[in-house]
C-alpha cells in the first residue's frame, strides 16, 4: 500500500526584544546564571506580570505578514505544569484566546507552489534552562531565560513531504528575519520545531495516528527525523500494527526517533485564564500602523525580483533568503546594470567566500560598491572574467580596490588583435601535428590552442578574440 505523510509544524521564535514579557529583566544571551531575573521572573508570590508592548507590536507583525486574523480581544492563560526550570509552577500562555489565527504562506518546493495554513500564532514566555553534569549527580538551573518572550506559530497539517516540511521552515525564518523580530538561530535555540507527523494510505481523507517529534535544531535533522518517522510509522503499520500517539526524541548521533513519554493532552495542564492579567484588547490604528511599516517580504522580493531584474527563480530564491543579502545585490546594481552577471558573482564567489570564512553577509570582505567597479571591468573587457577570480580573491585579502589590483599586477585583458594575432602566429607554428589534427577534423583540439595562447599570455588575452582569430588562422 502506498501512504501519503501528513506534517505539522509548531515553531517558538525567540523575541529580540530587549527585556522579558513580563518584567524588565534584560534578555541578553550568554550573562552569567541568574543574573537577569527578578521576583516576577522567580515566581515569588505577591508580584504582579506587566505585559511588554514591544512583544506585542513584534508578534503583530509576525501576524500580519503571514496574513492572519489578528483578534481584537485575546488572552493570556497559565498552562500549569511542574518542572524544575519552571519556578512559578505554570507557564504563561495564550490557550482558547490566541492574538492571531487563519493565516498562510506559499512555499515553492520542486517548481511547484505549496499553501501552508497557520492555525494561530500566540505569545508566551519561555522557560529556564537546565543543566546536567556528566560525572555527578548534579544538576544546575539559570533562570536568565525564564519570562523571555515567544511567539508559537501552529502550522495547519497541510505538509506533504519533509522537504516542504524545510522549505516552510526556512520561509517563516526569512520572514522572522526580514521583519526583525527573531534572530532565528535553530542551533541556538532561538528558532525551535516541533515536528507533528502522520501517515495515511494514499489517496484517503482521514489523518492517522500522529507522533511529535522534539529535538530538532537544524535544517537537515528536520527533513531526516521526518523521513525517518514516515517510514517507522509505515513499517508499524506494514506489521499489522498501530502507530502510538506520543511525543518522540530525535537523535541526531544514532539518526532515529525514540520515544520519549505518551502525548499529554490539553486538560493534563489545567488551563485556566491568568487572572493577574487583563484581557488583552488591540486597538485597529495600531494594527494599521503596524501594518504600513511592514518591510518587503521574501516572497514578493523574490517575485519583484525575477519580474524586474529578469533572474531565474533559483537566483531570486537565494538572493532573498535573507534580507541584507537582496540588499547588497541591490547595492551592487546602482553601480552596475547587469543583473544576471551581479547575481552570479554573488552566489559563485561571494557566498563561497562566506561560506568557507563561515561569516555572514554584513562580514563581507568587499563592499557592493567595489564589487560592482569589479564587475564593471568584466562588462567593458578590460578584464576577463578568469582575471576577475583572481582579482576578486585578491580585493577580498589586501582590500585594495579592483583598478588599483589591475594595473599593480599588469592584469589588463590584452584586446589589441595585432598583438593576438603574433600570439597566435606562434602557438601555431609551434604545435604543427596538432595543426595537422585541428585540419583533418580534429576541432575539439581549439581548446587546446586556446589554453596554449592563455598560457602564452598569463590569461590577459581577450578570449572572444583569441577564439575568433585562432579560427581564421587555423583553418586557413
Ligand atoms: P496539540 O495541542 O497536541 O499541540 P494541535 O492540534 O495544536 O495539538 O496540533 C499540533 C500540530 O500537529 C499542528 O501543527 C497540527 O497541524 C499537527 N497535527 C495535528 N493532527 C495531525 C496529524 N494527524 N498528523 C500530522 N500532524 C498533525
Ligand atoms: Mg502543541
Ligand atoms: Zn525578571
Amino acid at each position: 500500500m502506498k501512504f501519503e505523510p501528513v506534517i505539522g509544524l509548531e515553531i517558538h521564535a525567540q523575541l529580540k526584544t530587549k527585556t522579558k514579557i513580563f518584567c524588565a529583566c534584560s534578555t541578553v544571551f550568554g550573562a552569567a546564571p541568574n543574573t537577569h531575573t527578578c521576583p516576577v521572573c522567580l515566581g515569588m508570590p505577591g508580584v504582579l506580570p506587566v505585559l511588554n508592548k514591544k512583544v506585542v507590536e513584534y508578534t503583530l507583525r509576525m501576524a500580519l505578514a503571514t496574513g492572519c486574523d489578528i483578534e481584537a480581544v485575546s488572552r493570556f492563560a497559565r498552562k500549569n505544569y511542574f518542572y524544575p526550570d519552571l519556578p512559578k509552577g505554570y507557564q504563561i500562555s495564550q490557550y482558547e484566546l490566541p492574538i492571531a489565527r487563519n493565516g498562510h504562506v506559499a512555499v515553492e518546493v520542486n517548481g511547484s507552489t505549496h499553501h501552508i495554513g497557520i492555525t494561530r500564532i500566540h505569545m508566551e514566555e519561555d522557560a529556564g534552562k537546565l543543566s546536567h553534569d556528566p560525572g555527578r549527580p548534579v544538576s544546575r538551573v539559570d533562570f536568565n531565560r525564564t519570562g523571555v518572550p515567544l511567539i508559537e506559530i501552529v502550522s495547519q497539517p497541510d505538509i506533504r513531504s519533509p522537504e516542504a516540511a524545510g522549505a516552510y521552515l526556512r520561509q517563516l525564518r526569512a520572514i522572522v528575519r526580514y521583519l526583525g523580530i527573531c534572530d532565528g538561530n535553530l542551533e541556538e535555540g532561538s528558532f525551535r520545531c516541533d515536528a507533528n507527523v502522520s501517515i495515511r494510505p494514499a489517496g484517503t481523507e482521514a489523518f492517522g495516528t500522529r507522533t511529535e517529534i522534539k529535538n530538532l535544531n537544524s535544517f537537515k535533522h528536520v527533513e531526516k527525523a521526518l523521513q525517518y518517522e514516515i517510514s517507522r510509522q509505515q513499517e508499524v503499520l506494514a506489521d499489522a500494527g498501530a502507530v502510538t500517539q506520543e511525543t518522540r526524541l530525535w537523535d541526531p548521533e544514532k539518526n532515529r526517533t525514540q520515544s520519549m513519554r505518551s502525548k499529554e493532552e490539553a486538560h493534563d495542564y489545567r488551563y485556566f485564564p491568568d487572572p493577574d492579567l487583563l484581557p488583552l484588547v488591540i486597538e485597529s490604528d495600531w494594527i494599521e500602523t503596524v501594518r504600513r511599516d511592514l518591510p518587503e517580504l521574501p516572497a514578493a522580493k523574490k517575485k519583484r525580483f525575477v519580474d524586474a531584474y529578469g533572474l531565474p527563480s533559483y537566483d531570486a530564491d537565494i538572493l532573498t533568503s535573507d534580507r541584507e543579502l537582496a540588499t547588497y545585490f541591490e547595492d551592487c546594481l546602482k553601480n552596475i546594470s547587469r543583473p544576471k552577471l551581479v547575481s552570479n558573482w554573488i552566489m559563485g564567489s561571494l557566498l563561497g567566500w562566506l561560506n568557507a570564512q563561515g561569516k555572514s553577509i554584513d562580514q563581507a570582505p568587499i563592499s557592493a560598491s567595489d564589487l560592482a567597479q569589479l564587475l564593471k571591468l568584466v562588462d567593458d573587457e578590460t578584464i576577463s572574467g578568469k582575471i576577475a577570480k583572481i582579482v576578486f580573491d585578491e580585493m577580498a585579502r589586501s582590500g585594495k580596490s579592483a583598478r588599483r589590483i589591475v594595473e599593480e599586477k599588469k592584469l589588463i585583458q590584452i584586446s589589441d588583435s595585432s598583438a593576438i594575432e603574433d600570439i597566435v602566429s606562434t602557438v601555431v607554428d609551434a604545435n604543427p601535428a596538432e595543426v595537422r589534427a585541428y585540419r583533418n577534423g580534429k576541432t575539439k583540439l581549439l581548446g587546446f590552442f586556446v589554453g596554449q595562447v592563455m598560457k602564452a599570455t598569463r590569461g590577459k588575452a581577450n578570449p572572444k578574440l583569441v577564439n575568433d582569430i585562432l579560427k581564421r588562422q587555423l583553418e586557413k
